[in-house]
């Protein structure tokens, strides 16, 4: 069995991209219990959004939890919708709203002036107070207009850099995790855990 931990976050999509991500490094990824509630992002950042929930969900289960924030920063827009990303459009916008609101903020602005980019802070906390984090990022543009069906959030007008032009919402599962800000922000998580084959989690001191 490999080191469990409990995962901060109820969203079934995110929750499916890490539980893929973290499958082969070690982890036994524990769902969040019911019945823990949501924790409310005030954080001024995205390591600190990830704490709060990693924290909240400790203090709940008193095992070692895992917990990510993310957050997409649009060069035109002077780095919005940053840590905001998720209530973009206003307190309980869908992810609709929110890439509408997005596309028009945008409108106007050519496409060599669409760079963007997505950036995750996975965070790891332990019972005793210890935490590693780490962060991911992918660069690339908003696209005109949403395309693709798959993923989620802002994921239809995202176009990863080096890539062959599709958005991530047009890619597989697979080829998303390959290059995502939160592929890259898990991978570089499981090796700042240096977990071990026997399963005891070593954490830096
Ligand atoms: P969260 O606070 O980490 O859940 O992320 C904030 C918001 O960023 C979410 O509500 C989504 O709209 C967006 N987001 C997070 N991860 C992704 C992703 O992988 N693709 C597209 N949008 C994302």
């Amino acid at each position: 069995m490999g080191v469990r931990l409990v995962l901060a976050s109820a969203n079934p999509h995110k929750a499916a991209e890490m539980a893929a991500l973290l499958a082969t490094s070690g982890f036994d990824l524990v769902p969040r219990p019911p019945g823990v509630p949501e924790v409310e992002e005030t954080g001024a950042t995205l390591e600190d959004n990830a704490r709060l929930k990693a924290e909240a969900l400790v203090a709940a289960t008193g095992e070692a939890a895992v917990a990510d924030d993310t957050g997409l920063e649009v060069a035109a827009l002077g780095g919005a919708p940053g840590v905001r990303s998720a209530r973009y459009a206003g307190p309980g916008a869908s992810y609709a709203d929110n890439v509408a609101r997005l596309l028009q903020a945008m409108d106007g602005v050519a496409l060599d002036q669409r760079q963007a980019r997505f950036r995750t802070v996975a965070l790891a906390l332990f019972p005793d107070g210890r935490e590693v984090a780490a962060e991911g990022v992918v660069d690339g543009q908003i696209a005109m207009s949403p395309r693709g069906e798959g993923g989620f959030g802002y994921d239809a007008v995202f176009v990863p850099a080096g890539g062959d032009g599709r958005t991530f919402a047009e890619m597989t599962a697979a080829e998303k995790n390959a290059v995502s800000h939160r592929g890259r922000a898990f991978r570089a998580l499981a090796a700042g855990l240096h977990i071990p084959a026997a399963g005891t989690p070593a954490v830096p001191e």
